[in-house]
């Protein structure tokens, strides 16, 4: 049934999502079985600035049967903003990306502690140790895990709430943090076998000048694609971007962008796909090969 629905029209792909190893609720294993149920035939792990999820999830995968694409997502800064680089097909065991990826994470233990002064300040105490309890891998703490605890005192009724009045610029809980630069976390990408995409280009707060400077240092430094249809775009934002992916000679990707069942708007699996004008990023992957007929 499933390759039947993959040969006639095309594979389900999902290129972006994250396990408790960041700031997603499911385990690796339990994402990539959910991803198999919603009838998913290509998935991405992409923690955030962590591989440590992606043997458990690739084992779980062979097993059950579905196309695993080990991917990772990088944290940037790029003038001043913070910009999400994907990086798909990844060789996790690579030491140079390990490496970035390890510096990329220090840092985000006292930026913690800076956000929750900033809350107790606000009429929120003990947010550090609220924090804590929602993040399975304490070196990922980040401002998902605030949001969730935020959520538990009562003082917002939703994680989005909590996003318009805390923890974004001029809003209670803000750190400014300085990660990767684009440049080095495309070069690991790149050095460890992978494609970097562009991720979310949508959510970043740029002109339309900065961010055609900022797809011109991503290309130059050998980005190679970006995401069109995203579960942090509306649907206008498929096109536009869609028309970006053109200009710039971008391949385009497909990625929910799920954190778990409950608080993402998008299950894995389940946008739209691709325009039909547009190179998917997968176009030559073996992975998303079409399942040889029986
Ligand atoms: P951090 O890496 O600690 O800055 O946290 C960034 C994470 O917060 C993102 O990966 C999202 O999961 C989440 N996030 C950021 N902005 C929003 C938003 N407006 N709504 C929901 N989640 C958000
Ligand atoms: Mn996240
Ligand atoms: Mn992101
Ligand atoms: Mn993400």
């Amino acid at each position: 049934m499933l390759d039947r629905l993959f040969r006639s029209q095309g594979p389900n792909v999902d290129l972006h999502c994250h396990s408790v190893v960041s700031d997603g609720t499911l385990a690796p294993t339990d994402l990539v079985e959910r991803a198999h149920r919603n009838g998913v035939h290509v998935l991405a792990l992409t923690d955030h600035d962590e591989v440590s999820g992606l043997a458990d999830a690739q084992a779980r995968a062979a097993e059950i049967g579905l196309r695993f694409v080990p991917g990772v997502e990088v944290s940037v800064t790029w003038g001043g903003e913070t910009i999400h680089i994907v990086g798909l097909r990844i060789d996790y065991r690579d030491p140079g990306l390990i490496a970035g990826l390890e510096r990329t994470r220090t840092g985000r233990d006292g930026r913690a502690h800076e956000i929750a002064a900033s809350l107790a300040g606000a009429g929120i105490p003990d947010a550090y140790e609220g924090a804590l309890k929602y993040a399975g891998n304490p070196e990922l703490i980040s401002r998902s895990h605030f949001a969730r605890y935020i959520v538990e005192t009562g003082t917002c009724e939703t994680v989005d709430e909590v996003f318009r009045r805390f923890l974004v610029e001029g809003k209670p809980g803000f750190v400014p943090h300085r990660w990767a630069k684009l440049p080095d976390a495309v070069g690991w990408i790149r050095a460890a076998g992978g494609v970097a995409v562009m991720a979310h280009p949508g959510r970043y707060r740029l002109s339309d000048l900065c961010m055609d400077e900022m797809l011109r240092e991503f290309v130059d430094a050998g980005g190679q694609a970006i995401e069109v249809v995203s579960g942090s775009h509306t649907p206008e934002q498929y096109g536009e971007y869609a028309a970006v992916a053109q200009r710039f000679g971008l391949a385009a990707s497909r990625g929910s962008d799920f954190h778990g069942p409950g608080e993402s708007r998008h299950d894995l699996g389940s946008l739209p796909p691709l325009p039909k004008s547009l190179t998917p990023v997968w176009h030559d992957w073996p992975e998303a090969a079409a399942p040889e007929r029986r």
